[in-house]
């Protein structure tokens, strides 16, 4: 983060109710909040902290030539999860990387996106597990400007697609598909029913019963849908319309033919000249083996994944409820802008855990270098003279085991911890033991046991550990 310019603050864990009420937040469930004897809670304790940082940045903007405004910290965030599992892999409170940042206008927030992606690469090819990064929903901003980090493994909890011919990866509430072949047999055909913003047009989505319906990949078609009104209020509010001004739209997913079984329509109207009918349109969450909607040629192929950081550009979704906007002169006026945010985050404490969880074999846990709590463990197995200087010119990150165990019982529980390599200082000093614990980062099976001199001790280790 420092790379790319981001300062690092600390803020209060304890935030004011004021601003979750502005953003609407303030009721979101998994929220903990703190009774303060019989009043009602005043405070929360952070979830997240676009809040919190958007009010800060208020107070400290005194001129748009301040921008942009990079901040990050690393803290305790709480989450009041209904199912915590794995340890740190989720739970009620964990270890958050949280960055935040202001631009003046959406091109240049774009760009500050675009350097934080880059700097998330940095990271987690650092972190030496393979990741994958899926563009994600970006929630009401629209836009593809949101990407998940995730590991990809068994275990996890989280869905990605990736497609075996155009490489595309999203997250599942972002693939859209294609039915693997054309549906010949007539199958049931479910129906959500939408309004437009304006109320004037009825939205018809039909898609095959038991897929599930994603309403965003509606809205594509119809961009102005209003999307979280219940159904008997779409007919209700479309029953008071004015008779001429009444539309009908109907989407059907690609996956339906006209042997289907549509159900019967739910409104009089005749009006035929007013319904528009989109056809081939993918509206269903997708599903492994079906064809890729973005190229149309590959196919989907669906694994598990522990999602590990999210990049977001946030637009003005909290600068604009918090009132966070800079005065900037153009063409010989001030005008008044709302500043444009971006957020990201990495899941600390979570990445211990995935990594611990992923990379782990028989033999125990096996850190990558660039978090291993040490690089090596040092065994001693010999009383020689010259040990003293040897340390002196230890140059990697080492710990001494000096007690009174086996040397045998000492490598082992060196590998259980996960300390990259052990080096054994034994009988045939100046001449030293190196025991490399586990696999190398690019694949290749690792020669587990060197016999070098104690002159090109350090220089082997440290070759050792840039493929770990
Ligand atoms: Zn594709």
């Amino acid at each position: 983060m420092d790379s790319v310019q981001f300062e690092e603050l600390s803020l209060s864990l304890l935030s004011y109710k004021t601003g979750w009420i502005k953003t609407g937040r303030w009721n979101q469930s998994e929220v903990f909040k703190l009774v303060n004897g019989d009043h009602d809670p005043d405070y929360l304790l952070v979830p997240t902290c676009e809040e919190e940082i958007t009010q800060y940045a208020k107070q400290a903007l005194d001129s748009y030539k301040q921008l942009p405004l990079r901040l990050y910290q690393i803290k305790e965030k709480f989450r009041n999860e209904k199912r915590p599992r794995g340890g740190l892999l989720r739970g009620k409170e964990f270890l958050m990387k949280d960055g935040y940042s202001f631009d003046l206008d959406e091109e240049r927030a774009l760009e500050t996106y675009k350097s934080v992606v880059g700097a998330y690469h940095r990271i987690f090819d650092d972190l030496g597990v393979p990741y994958v990064k899926a563009q994600a929903d970006s929630g009401d901003i629209g836009g593809d400007m949101s990407h998940e980090w995730h590991y990809l493994n068994a275990t996890g909890e989280d869905a990605v697609f990736s497609c075996d011919s155009c490489g595309h990866v999203s997250n599942q509430e972002k693939t859209l598909s294609l039915p693997q072949e054309a549906v010949s047999a007539g199958g049931d055909v479910s129906v959500k029913y939408f309004l437009t913003m304006d109320k004037t047009t009825l939205v018809c989505a039909y898609y095959p019963t038991g897929r599930t319906l994603e309403p965003k990949f509606v809205q594509v078609e119809v961009p102005d849908i209003a999307l979280g009104v219940p159904e008997e209020h779409v007919f209700e509010q479309f029953s008071q319309v004015d008779e001429l001004s009444k539309r009908v739209v109907r989407v059907m997913d690609a996956r339906l033919n006209s042997r289907s079984n549509f159900p019967d329509f739910p409104v009089d109207f005749h009006n035929r000249s007013m319904i528009t009918t989109l056809t081939d349109v993918p509206i269903v969450l997708a599903e492994a083996g079906e064809v890729c909607g973005e190229c149309e040629r590959g196919t989907l192929r669906e694994q598990r994944a522990i999602e590990v950081g999210h990049t977001f550009y946030l637009g003005d979704k909290y600068s604009k409820p918090l009132g966070l906007s800079v005065d900037v002169p153009e063409n010989g006026k001030v005008v008044n802008k709302q500043v444009m945010m971006g957020c990201y985050g990495i899941g600390v404490s979570r990445i211990v855990a995935a990594i611990a969880e992923i990379s782990r074999d028989n033999e125990g846990l096996r850190w990558p270098r660039s978090i291993a709590p040490w690089e090596v463990t040092v065994v001693e197995a010999t009383k020689d003279t010259g040990l003293s200087e040897a340390y002196s010119r230890m140059q990697f990150d080492y710990r001494v085991d000096g007690r009174d165990e086996s040397l045998g019982l000492k490598v082992k529980q060196s590998n259980m911890m996960g300390i990259p390599m052990v080096v054994i200082l034994g009988k045939r000093f100046p001449m030293v033991d190196i025991e490399v614990r586990g696999r190398r980062r690019d694949g290749q099976p690792q020669e587990s046991k060197l016999h070098v001199h104690i002159d090109d001790l350090s220089d082997t280790v440290n070759n050792l550990l840039i493929h770990m």
